[in-house]
């Protein structure tokens, strides 16, 4: 922006902005926080506060580049997670899973995947191709939805969170392991 505007001119001045509430990015949680193996509790009240929490984490989760975000990578003990794989271009394609369950599962796809929790690392992990997920939205409304391919590996890789599962639990013994090791080594060094 040019040091010369002002805001005396009304033909440049911002538009006066809708009320809303201020989003919250979360800072996530990383590998080995003990929150991150523990199964959440389900989510019992659905509220204004609520609603709020899942706009927070679709924030916090865009901030953080990901396509799911579940509530214990915020510190969270909740069965609330938050999908949105085409990374906010699309807000039809955010989806909010408060006490998800994955009622069908077809196929299999091993395919990279990461997790915001344990930046830095990836591996393969076989999920179903296709997932129907059981789930209620942020006012409590009962839905299923079907994904496939990276949709349902995201159902996947969030639930699994909310059951206290991280995706290195899927992988081999020896690449859990490495990455288990290399994460000690930066948790060491103060990079972790
Ligand atoms: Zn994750």
């Amino acid at each position: 922006m040019s040091d010369k505007s002002t805001s005396s001119n009304p033909a440049t001045a911002a538009p006066p902005e809708k009320p809303v509430a201020p989003l919250k990015i979360y800072p996530i949680v990383k590998y080995g926080d003990r929150i991150l193996e523990k199964p959440g509790e389900p989510v019992a009240k659905f509220d204004a506060a609520l609603e709020q929490l899942a706009e927070d984490m679709f924030a916090s989760m865009y901030a953080a580049q990901g396509v799911g975000l579940a509530a214990p990578q915020i510190g969270l003990s909740l069965r609330l997670a938050v999908v949105d794989v085409t990374g906010g271009k699309n807000p039809e394609a955010k989806i909010v899973l408060a006490n998800p369950e994955i009622i069908h599962a077809e196929g299999e796809v091993r395919e990279e995947e990461g997790c915001l929790s344990i930046p830095g690392f990836r591996g393969y992990v076989m999920r179903p191709q296709f997932v129907t997920v059981k789930a209620q939205n942020a006012k409590g409304e009962s839905f299923e939805i079907r994904g496939e391919n990276l949709l349902a590996r995201a159902f996947c890789h969030e639930i699994d969170h909310l059951n206290g599962v991280l995706f290195i639990q899927h992988l081999s013994m020896l690449k859990r392991d490495l990455i288990r090791r290399k994460i000690k080594k930066l948790r060491k060094q103060g990079e972790w």
